[in-house]
């Protein structure tokens, strides 16, 4: 039989093989490994594809976020604005650069930053809000953008979950995620929504300075060779993964489908079982389900995790502990507001396999052991 696994990236492969050995054996074959010719075109196909003036390739999400603080110029003891549920590494950067992460609540209901709570934590030394469209689904980026702008703070959106994801305004106007505010950032983390074969990460933004920095700060801060006009860091998209990521981008509508085809069958088996919440999809977003995540509406979460391991059938809590409950963070982390919704998250939630390679067979098995979970 199958084996069920959380994300299957070598059948995905399978099916490219022969343009992706090209692609690798082309970078093999010229040798330039570091900004070869792949690495500039990757960054035009996915300007295009966005709809975004610029993009800059770093070495992963992670250095994503933290050269767009630099590019904003965040200095130690500004504030940041970021949801507590999220993967540690939007607040770390900000801590990183001795900057302060002001922590407020996410919704239940799409998992994404609380709007209702932004304007109240907001100081003299707020600089900045991080939105992270979390699991798939934008954050609520018409309020976000008139709360940033009524207070003049810069938006940087964490798109490492959401690469491919719209949002649509009042007005009816769509815009990709990561485009809407000032810097977006992602992450081609082999299991991401666009991964390639090894670590890798993007910025993009349409306004023209902050992308000559930033290109900048990511390249040792030097405009020309050895002459270092910023402080910057060695943060490289290497050529391999961008010839990679070239050929993968090709296919990452077929791939978004792919998901959400697996997210339609999830819901249909999943919607009448009466102990847990299926992803909710909002009229104003597109959802590319990075991740099917399921809350609980009782404490069993972790019982199921190991009745359905016992299954063969794996599964992934994204995230058992919220930032203010990291040991890293109690010094450091602001927490002005309730963070409940969060806490319940972290308690509550279920992530099921989703990738690609995901056929009915499989998607029955899982939710036939769902189901049968909640008859014990
Ligand atoms: C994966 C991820 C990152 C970091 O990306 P890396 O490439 O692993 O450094 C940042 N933010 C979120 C929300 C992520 O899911």
């Amino acid at each position: 039989m199958y084996k069920i696994v959380l994300v299957d990236l070598v059948s995905q492969y399978k099916r490219i093989e022969q343009e992706i050995n090209q692609a690798i054996l082309g970078v093999l074959n010229h040798g330039r490994f570091i900004n070869g010719p792949e690495v500039s075109q990757f960054s035009e196909n996915l300007a295009r594809y966005l709809d975004v003036n610029y993009v800059v390739p770093v070495a992963n999400g992670t250095e994503a976020i933290l050269v767009a603080l630099k590019g904003l110029g965040i200095q130690p003891g500004d504030e940041v604005i970021v949801p507590a549920f999220t993967y540690i590494a939007t607040a770390e950067v900000i801590a990183f650069l001795g900057a302060i992460p002001v922590l407020v609540d996410v919704d239940l209901d799409s998992f994404n930053i609380d709007v209702g709570q932004i304007e109240s934590v907001i100081t003299s030394k707020t600089k900045a809000i991080i939105p992270v469209h979390l699991y798939g689904q934008a954050a609520n980026m018409q309020q976000i953008m008139e709360i940033a702008r009524k207070y003049n703070l810069a938006v940087i959106e964490d798109n490492a979950q959401s690469l491919g994801a719209e949002y649509i305004f009042s007005d009816g106007h769509r815009q990709r995620t990561g485009t809407i505010g000032d810097i977006g950032t992602t992450s081609f983390f082999p299991t991401k929504n666009l991964g390639g074969y090894g670590d890798g990460g993007a910025i993009f933004t349409n306004n023209e300075d902050l992308y000559v920095k930033m290109r900048m700060i990511a390249n040792h801060g030097q405009n020309k060779k050895y002459y270092h006009k910023y402080v910057g860091l060695n943060s490289r998209l290497d050529t391999i993964q961008a010839a990679i990521l070239n050929v993968k981008l090709k296919y990452i509508d077929e791939y978004i489908s792919k998901r959400q085809q697996a997210a339609k069958m999830y819901n249909e088996r999943l919607a009448d079982i009466e102990h847990i919440s299926i992803p909710i999809v909002l009229n104003d977003r597109t959802h590319v389900f990075h991740q099917y995540t399921i809350t609980l509406k009782s404490d069993n979460r972790d019982a199921l995790k190991q009745y359905l391991a016992d299954r063969g059938i794996p599964t992934q809590i994204y995230y058992p502990l919220p930032i203010h409950k990291q040991e890293a963070y109690q010094q450091i982390a602001k927490t002005p507001v309730s963070l409940e919704n969060s806490e319940y998250l972290s308690h509550h939630v279920l992530s099921l396999p989703m990738h690609t390679e995901l056929t009915e067979e499989i998607i029955d098995y899982i939710t036939e052991a769902i189901r049968s979970f909640f008859k014990k």
